[in-house]
């Protein structure tokens, strides 16, 4: 069975590059009908880490996505760990390092003095005296002494970790007896049947030194994927500025989760040229193996086109639910299909698209002066004041199509160009010259509140 986890450390929010490697770990698993474990590492005891995973687990469901089974909470396994602890010690595969403080940075100055790498020198490794007093030891794992160790990533390959250049015996837990995080990663993937490690590539350095503490305890070695960072448009590592905000972030923006998903899917993996995927297909399709090699970059342009993708693709039933987080009440609206089918081909985003709603719906108290200025010259109250005239006199009046009939008879009768009325009338009805086609917003605004329209303009412009 394929087990995939993601183990956030507790940083109080979800941000966009842990929810990609969340993303891709979970589709792995569902795909094959595995497991997706969420654990919280939050051995720092001094974070919160209660609110931290009530916050993953909130964006989790915004998204659509979900964990298996409990969450596993690294702060309560003290127990666990200290097990192993004393088992590595009863083995002697890791001993009591008595050094001091002092020793110790000693040890480090003289080391980058020579321009050497910082590493423990094992001095007690195989020691046999008696300890000096005073010390609280701190628990070291018996690294192998040289060689290699060769990391198998099914992203960038077999990577090879000279022992030199990067091992030592590292500390597992600390003079007070709490773990190190690099032990307590490894006891826990393996306890919690992790077979596949998806995680970024800023932990590769870490892995070498799992798997010493997999191999001194006999574990099996999980298959590794060190996912690639994501970098911004000037090819550095993503910054809150550049987007690696709270996921909830998106939502008050207006992203929908479909696109918020399909962006990150396609931030590092691709499947031939193919840009829109559902979550469904994901779950079909994904392949850590066909995971870029290289950083990808953050685009918001094109987060904004897929976000438009999926809401023009979205039932007006829907789009009309989600617009109520953004403050908008249309559920009940009678021409609702008109409003949203004129506006979803314009939004980038359901927030833009909110406003863009609100600004057909609600009578004008802005006037774009300068627009208005030019809109209203010459006759053209003359000309809103026919058209008001139809307006009010015509019998049946529902259809876009019906407002368009009154126009096209307005500039039939006076000769005039379709702009001689097309330009003030979208004046009076919007108060600037973008927005919608007029006849759907008169279809939309209905016949009492177009000419109550018309007639604030006449009344503030003549
Ligand atoms: N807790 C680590 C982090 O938030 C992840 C560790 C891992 O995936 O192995 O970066």
């Amino acid at each position: 069975m394929v087990v995939t986890r993601f183990a956030p450390s507790p940083t109080g929010y979800l941000h966009i590059g842990g929810l990609r490697t969340a993303l891709f770990s979970y589709l792995w698993a569902r795909k094959h009908n595995g497991k997706f474990l969420l654990r919280i590492e939050d051995t720092d005891k001094a974070r919160n880490s209660k609110q931290a995973a009530e916050a993953i687990v909130n964006a989790f469901h915004w998204l659509g996505l979900e964990h298996d089974g409990e969450i596993t909470y690294q702060s309560k396994r003290d127990e666990i760990y200290a097990k192993y602890i004393k088992q590595l010690l009863d083995e002697g595969k890791a001993y009591r390092c008595y050094m001091s403080k002092e020793e110790l940075s000693e040890l480090r100055e003289t080391q980058m003095a020579n321009k050497q790498r910082t590493k423990y020198e094992g001095k007690y490794r195989d020691f046999t005296g008696t300890p000096p007093e005073g010390i609280e030891p701190a628990i070291r794992i018996k690294a192998p002494l040289n060689g290699e160790i060769i990391v198998r990533d099914g992203i960038k390959g077999n990577v090879v970790f000279k022992h030199e250049d990067i091992l030592d015996d590292f500390i597992i837990a600390r003079a007070d007896g709490s773990p190190t995080y690099n032990f307590v990663v490894a006891i826990d993937d393996h306890l919690m049947g992790v077979t596949e490690v998806i995680r970024g590539d800023d932990h590769l350095s870490n892995t070498p030194k799992q798997i010493v503490i997999y191999e001194a305890l006999g574990f099996d070695i999980p298959n590794f994927y060190h996912v690639p960072m994501i970098h911004n448009a000037e090819g550095k590592k993503l910054s809150k500025r550049d987007g690696a905000t709270d996921v909830m972030a998106y939502k008050e923006m207006g992203y929908m989760p479909e696109a918020l998903l399909n962006f990150l899917v396609r931030l590092g993996w691709s499947h031939g040229d193919q840009e829109i995927f559902s979550l469904d297909e994901m779950r079909e399709l994904f392949d850590p193996k066909n995971i870029n090699k290289s950083a990808s970059i953050y685009n918001t342009e094109k987060l904004d086109w897929l976000n438009s993708h999926y809401i023009k693709n979205t039932p007006n039933n829907e789009l009309a639910k989600l617009l109520e987080q953004y403050g908008l009440l249309l559920t009940s609206h009678d021409k609702k299909e008109i409003l949203l089918d004129a506006l979803k081909e314009r939004a980038k985003t359901l927030k833009e698209m909110a406003s863009l709603v609100y600004e057909v719906i609600s009578t004008p108290t802005y006037y774009d002066q300068a627009a208005a200025e030019k809109a209203l010259k010459g006759d053209a109250l003359e000309i809103l004041n026919i058209f008001k005239a139809k307006v009010s006199a015509a019998s049946e009046l529902h259809l876009p199509s019906d407002y368009h009939h009154l126009m096209q008879e307005v500039v039939d009768e006076m000769k005039i160009g379709f702009g001689k009325i097309g330009q003030p009338l979208r004046i009076a009805l919007l108060g600037k010259m973008s927005g919608p086609g007029l006849d759907n917003v008169m279809a939309i605004i209905g016949r009492d509140e177009t000419i109550l329209r018309i007639e604030n303009v006449i009344l503030k412009h003549s």
